[in-house]
């Protein structure tokens, strides 16, 4: 039995359960501590390991919005949960095109996991990076905040509908095997949509680790200046749905065996995103499709580009890349970008309804 598996099970029997949150918080922090986990060879494949097109067009994206904010020097560039940190270096590569960007740019990555900070440290060799378990040891100041597959890594909270009301969802033990069971919420305020209708035995997900997250955004760039974008998958409307999900060597697994052997994540509700990023006071674009961002910030383009003079095998892979990014049946449709601003930006790229 794992050590995490062992920590849960003594927790379970002092305090007669945990919430999913817990659960998730505690699975995901000792998944990731692992160090990599992607690609290939590992659990699961993100954006950019598929492409190096990805970051390039974020990239840009960073440049073109710095421009908008007033090329401020210097800024903040925070990603967070940077993985094997390819994103940010295809950002800076990319941005370089741009003057003045990089210099004025001062990386600050969120990650928690010390295994995949040795691997961003390697991957962004002679860049200054400072590190920080959380968004909120940022120093203030304009920024601009990435993070790709972050929001679906933060723990959601999960309440079912039984037949006297909304229960909380907890993990139990039964005989040594974890277990799915409700809790009643007793007479704490829970944060379901008043119209959501539901039927015995739905779940519904909220997370106030997202919450939090964007709130604190939100309020950083409504005070000091600039936009974050986050691409996810998701759901565009908070509707009931039990999404959250466990994936080892890219198939999916059983959420309550062997925890902290595979990626633990959830569907981001990005009609919760959207309303919390609007009461602290930021302008919200999206959420749009990735295909659709990608295409009208010439993602097209670029992969001729790339592509031109090159083998027909390295031009086809290139392709193909680029296809999974942004086709409906690849990353193209699931995943979302929504983009959080402060109110006095110009409207920011990609976004505009064609
Ligand atoms: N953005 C990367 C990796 C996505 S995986 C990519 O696209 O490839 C999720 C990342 O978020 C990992 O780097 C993980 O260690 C980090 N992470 C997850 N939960 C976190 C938390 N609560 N605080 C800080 N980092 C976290």
């Amino acid at each position: 039995m794992s050590e995490l598996a062992t920590e849960l099970r003594a927790r379970i029997q002092r305090e007669g359960f945990i919430t999913v949150a817990d659960y998730m918080n505690a699975v995901a922090t000792a998944y990731y501590a692992r160090g990599d986990v992607f690609g290939v060879t590992g659990d699961f494949t993100t954006a950019p390991e598929i492409s190096q097109t990805f970051g390039e067009i974020i990239g840009l994206w960073c440049a073109v919005t710095w421009q908008q904010m007033g090329q401020p020097g210097p800024f903040y560039l925070i990603e967070c949960g940077p993985g094997r940190g390819t994103l940010m270096a295809d950002v800076l590569r990319a941005a370089k095109q741009v003057p003045g960007f990089a210099s004025a740019a001062q990386v600050h990555l969120v990650e928690r996991s010390r295994a995949l900070r040795n691997m961003q440290r390697e991957k962004l060799a002679g860049i200054h990076v400072t590190w920080h378990d959380a968004f909120a040891t940022v120093p203030p100041g304009p920024c601009i905040v990435i993070g790709n597959e972050f929001l679906d890594a933060l723990p959601i909270r999960q309440f079912q509908r039984i037949a006297t009301g909304w229960a909380e969802r907890v993990v139990r033990l039964s005989s040594d095997a974890f277990v799915f069971d409700t809790h009643p919420v007793d007479n704490a305020p829970i944060p379901i949509p008043v119209a959501m209708s539901a039927e015995v035995g739905d779940v519904f997900e909220y997370s106030d680790a997202v919450v939090r997250f964007v709130a604190e955004v939100a309020q950083r760039l409504v005070n000091g200046g600039g936009a974050g974008l986050l691409i996810d998958y998701g759901h565009t409307s908070s509707a009931p749905g039990d999404t959250l999900q466990a994936v080892k060597q890219h198939q999916y697994v059983s959420v309550l065996e062997n925890p902290g052997s595979a990626d633990i994540t959830a569907h981001v509700d990005f009609a919760a995103v959207k309303n919390t990023a609007r009461t602290h006071g930021a302008a919200v674009y999206g959420p749009i499709e990735q295909g659709t961002w990608l295409k009208q910030l010439g993602i097209g383009v670029r992969q001729m580009q790339l592509a031109r003079g090159k083998p027909a095998d390295v031009a086809r892979t290139i392709e193909q890349g680029v296809r999974r990014l942004t086709e409906p049946h690849g990353m193209g449709a699931l995943f979302k970008v929504i983009a959080l601003a402060n109110p006095g930006l110009p409207p920011l790229e990609g976004f505009a309804v064609t």
